[in-house]
């Protein structure tokens, strides 16, 4: 469950920095002057958009891999900050949860 999961981020990784890089190259073409250029304006929205994407996709892949490290330790499923069982309902919603609900609740 955890390596399908770890396919789909990185493939959704991968998606969001080729559209980045496809952006990055309609960006260069386009004129630097983004404020009298609608379509400039646009294309910076779109970018700050994807970049927000991009941050989170790979936060996400970071989790996931973290999580199969601890599969790998042996640890997997257990609270790394209080060292209790994570509840099965709580990986099912959260496959790579580091935290058990009550200190996930407290660090936030
Ligand atoms: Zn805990």
């Amino acid at each position: 469950m955890l390596l399908g999961l770890r396919a789909e981020v990185s493939a959704r990784v991968e998606r969001i920095e080729a559209e980045l890089h496809t952006l990055t190259l309609s960006r260069a073409d386009a004129n630097d002057d983004d404020e009298h250029d609608p379509e400039g304006v646009t294309l910076s929205t779109e970018w700050s958009r994807l970049t927000g994407l991009a941050a989170q996709a790979r936060s996400d892949l970071a989790e996931v891999l973290a999580a199969l490290e601890r599969w790998d330790a042996g640890s997997y499923g257990v609270c790394t900050r209080c060292g209790l069982q994570i509840p099965p309902e709580r990986l099912e919603v959260r496959p790579f949860a580091e935290h058990c609900v009550a200190c996930a609740s407290k660090s936030r």
